[in-house]
């Protein structure tokens, strides 16, 4: 755990991070969030996760305006002060405190809370890893595309998997799949790539856009369109994107392994290329 969090004007030791229990995001989940890669002590990607951060604060109507320079250089403050090598920056906002009420007051002042972790990233090399999945029922609330904190159906899916000894829940919602509890889902099937595409039904991840870009401009066959929980089993290769998992193989899927249970070639051309975009 690192040792200093930053809380709204100040950099505090975690111990002392306190918010009130009447902040809305204690109470309702209502609250905003994005995590952001840090690699060799580099941030990374900052204006996608900011361009998002913007989005979500918007659609949910809180009173701030997202000033980029401000996240910016908290953010490096926190890697410096929590010699932060390889982790994620986890920033939080929640719409502020009042008393306790379904309907949120105006002009509420937010509360912002950031602090760094640590973390062991799968890097597409020799310890490169391909992991197990099980699919689950896509229970969320209507608007996944927004980053909130409301991950009731995320964390129960995600614990699925942990029961079962497995890295990602794949959701489905009448048959075909969204994304993970934690992640983006692609599927391989004859050298072309398809995912879901980036409407309401998903959050539109940043390492999606950024593989997306990848993709393009190596034209490789690609397509943003639904597909079924059958075509999933029957695919050559899967693989999820997030900013944690990075691109992550799925080499078994509930009972069915994919690609024989191996990394397929894809996935690792697509890892390594993002690999070497990043770096
Ligand atoms: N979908 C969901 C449900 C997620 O929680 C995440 C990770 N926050 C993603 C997709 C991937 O987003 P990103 O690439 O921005 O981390």
């Amino acid at each position: 755990m690192s040792k200093f969090v930053f809380l709204n004007t100040r950099y505090v030791e975690f111990k002392d991070a306190k918010i009130h229990i009447e902040d809305r995001g204690f109470q309702f989940s209502d609250s905003v969030y994005e995590v952001i890669k840090v690699i060799n002590n580099n941030l990374f990607d900052f204006d996608y996760h900011m361009g998002r951060l913007k989005y979500s604060t918007k659609e949910l109507k809180f009173n701030i305006k997202i000033d980029n320079i401000f996240f910016n250089k908290i953010f490096i403050n926190l890697i410096k002060k929590n010699r932060l090598t390889n982790g994620i920056v986890y920033l939080q906002i929640t719409r502020g405190e009042q008393p306790r009420e379904h309907a949120y007051k105006k002009n509420l002042k937010p509360n912002i809370i950031a602090y760094t972790s640590k973390k062991k990233f799968n890097f597409p090399n020799k310890n490169f890893k391909g992991y197990k999945a099980i699919t689950y029922p896509d229970i969320r609330w209507g608007r996944p595309d927004i980053k909130t904190t409301s991950l009731l159906a995320n964390i129960l899916a995600a614990s699925e998997a942990s029961n079962k000894a497995a890295y990602e829940t794949i959701l489905f919602k009448n048959n075909k799949i969204t994304e993970a509890s934690h992640s983006n889902v692609w599927i391989i099937k004859k050298n072309k790539i398809i995912t879901h595409p980036a409407t309401r039904e998903i959050l539109k991840g940043v390492t999606r856009t950024l593989l997306i870009n990848i993709i393009k401009s190596l034209e490789i066959n690609f397509e943003e369109r639904e597909f079924s929980i059958n075509e999933l089993y029957k695919s050559d290769e899967v693989f999820i994107t997030s900013t944690g998992s990075l691109i992550t193989p799925i080499i078994k899927i509930d009972k069915i392994k994919i690609n024989n249970g191996k990394i397929g070639q894809v996935t690792k051309f697509l890892a390594l290329s993002f690999y070497k975009a990043i770096i």
